[in-house]
């Protein structure tokens, strides 16, 4: 059985992200997303919410789970049983940081490969963190994060939720 893992913080998941889980997903018997604790991320969303955020998105999508990860990716990679860390690429920048977090977990544990997946052009420029600046104003974030989760993401976020203008 061929499966992957697709750590990340999605906090909260979005537009670019599912797109790499659809795609991850068709490459794969079975794909585990894995929430984990960045160290230089403040999450909006705690593990539980995040988690349950993405399993809304995922309803159509069998052979995809969602798992909280604690501690280092190559050794819940280990014990979930994947030998492959899937990763998105959208432009330069991230470029760096997933050559260093991949050649890192190389050096941490050589039975686990990480395959990167360059984002479709439409999403090279979506992040969770502009998705929540927009929403913080109760801008549209229809291109931003899935329809199934929208209301969840402005009512954490809007900041004029209370005058009723979110509802
Ligand atoms: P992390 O804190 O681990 O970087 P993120 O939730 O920000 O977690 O991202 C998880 C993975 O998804 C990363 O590899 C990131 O580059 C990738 N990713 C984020 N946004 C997109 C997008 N719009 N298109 C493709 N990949 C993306």
């Amino acid at each position: 059985m061929r499966k992957a893992l697709y750590p990340g913080t999605f906090d909260p998941v979005t537009i670019g992200h599912m797109d790499i889980i659809e795609r991850a997903a068709k490459l794969y018997d079975e794909l585990i997303i894995a929430i984990m604790v960045n160290p230089r991320k403040k999450c909006t969303f705690d593990s539980k919410e995040r988690k349950a955020l993405i399993e809304k998105c995922i309803r159509n999508l069998p052979n995809v789970r969602v798992v909280i990860g604690d501690g280092l990716t190559v050794d819940l990679a280990d014990r979930e049983g994947c030998n492959t860390l899937i990763r998105g690429i959208r432009a330069v920048a991230d470029y760096e940081y997933e050559l260093a977090q991949a050649t890192a977990n190389l050096m941490l544990n050589n039975r686990v490969e990480t395959l990167f997946m360059v984002a479709r052009p439409e999403y090279s420029f979506l992040s969770s963190s502009i998705a929540k600046e927009i929403a913080i104003f109760d801008g549209d974030i229809t291109n931003f994060i899935p329809e199934e989760i929208k209301k969840e993401v402005y009512d954490r976020l809007y900041i004029n939720k209370d005058n009723g203008k979110s509802q």
